[in-house]
């Protein structure tokens, strides 16, 4: 049984200053970003980290994003701040780009699973800032979820995802919806290791012999890869399916009741689907609403939710990864 019921507030300079002693105490809060709610620790304190992991129920070989409130704080976070890391963070700090970066001597093991390196960022939403300050400290926060499972961008889905946590600063929907763009700077090459909200044209713009991992959409067009081998993340309680061209007999054949994902028409669908779930066609604003629409599907009990595959070319990358992990299966 959790110390306390879970306390769901609305973010105001007090609730922001209990968090903030809260995390000092070595406990966690969560906290909305710009990207998706976060569940914070000390990233000094092991044994707070270690809180994180456990709630989540998250694999410790998966490290952890430090969240700062500045560029200064991000300096004492890594043992080396190379120059294009000085440009990346002037140009998109605060904002969803995390930065990994050799491992500083007061963060300990546990947050970066072992590595010698860390991954960090400035967060551009006002309470997650204020939070940052008011704690004076480096927080460690993944999303604030059950491991696997479809990432909060609200403070009820956090609730609902963790009733253990202590405290959840609300405030509001995220107004990015997708976690942030994870970038290597520990090797001569910097490196994508997670495409993310910061959109990869912007990337591309600052860095242009950035290294891109191989990606399914690089292919001919032609039948997507097997789920197997893709990490299960990001997934909803229902099966989700990921189809170019969703058919009729093939939709019809599917556990019921059955949800439908879509960002254009597909009228051979009409009335074969219990509920339609229509996002905009442009990247950016399909992720804000994508985490929240998958939320409301799964809450009222899909059991298939067919969701129609995004363009395959590098402006929905960010979008294609999140749904091709929620389509795998477990391993
Ligand atoms: P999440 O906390 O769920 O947003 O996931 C953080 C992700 O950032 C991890 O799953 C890794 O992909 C990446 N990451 C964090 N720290 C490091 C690191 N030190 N080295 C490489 N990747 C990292
Ligand atoms: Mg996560």
């Amino acid at each position: 049984m959790p110390r306390f019921s879970p306390t769901m507030v609305p973010a105001t300079p007090v609730s922001i200053a209990q968090a903030a002693a809260l995390v000092a105490d070595g406990d966690v809060c969560a906290f909305p970003t710009e990207t998706v709610y976060g569940l914070g620790a000390d990233a000094t304190q092991e044994a707070a980290v270690l809180r994180i992991y456990e709630l989540k129920g998250r694999p410790r070989r998966n490290p952890l994003i430090v969240h700062v409130p500045d560029v200064a704080w991000a300096m004492r976070v890594c043992a080396a701040f190379p120059p294009l890391a000085s440009r990346l963070a002037e140009r998109h700090w605060p904002g969803p780009l995390s930065l990994v970066l050799p491992r500083g001597a007061h963060i300990p093991d546990i947050v970066s699973a072992g590595l010698p390196s860390v991954a960090v960022r400035v967060p551009a939403h006002p309470v997650a800032l204020s939070l940052l300050r008011a704690a004076r400290r480096p927080l460690a926060a993944p999303s604030a979820n059950r491991s696997e499972s479809v990432s909060p961008t609200t403070a009820e889905h956090v609730l609902r995802s963790l009733p253990g946590v202590p405290l959840i600063l609300d405030g509001g929907p995220c107004p990015l919806g997708i976690e942030s763009t994870v970038l290597d700077l520990t090797q001569p090459r910097p490196r994508l290791l997670r495409p993310g909200a910061l959109p990869l044209r912007d990337l591309l713009s600052d860095v242009p012999d950035l290294e891109l991992p191989s990606c399914h959409f690089d292919e001919v067009p032609g039948p997507l890869p097997s789920p197997g081998l893709l990490t299960r993340h990001y997934a909803p309680k229902a099966t989700l399916h990921l189809v170019s061209n969703p058919e009729a007999r093939f939709v019809a054949g599917l556990p019921s009741p059955t949800g439908l994902l879509t960002h254009a028409p597909l009228p051979q669908l009409d009335g074969l689907c219990d509920v339609v779930e229509r996002l905009p066609a442009t990247p950016e604003a399909y992720a804000v609403d994508l985490y929240a629409a998958l939320h409301r599907l799964d809450d009222q009990g899909m059991r298939s939710i067919v969701v129609l595959a995004p363009p395959r070319n590098e402006d929905w990358r960010a979008i294609f990864d999140r749904l091709e992990r929620a389509a795998s299966k477990a391993a």
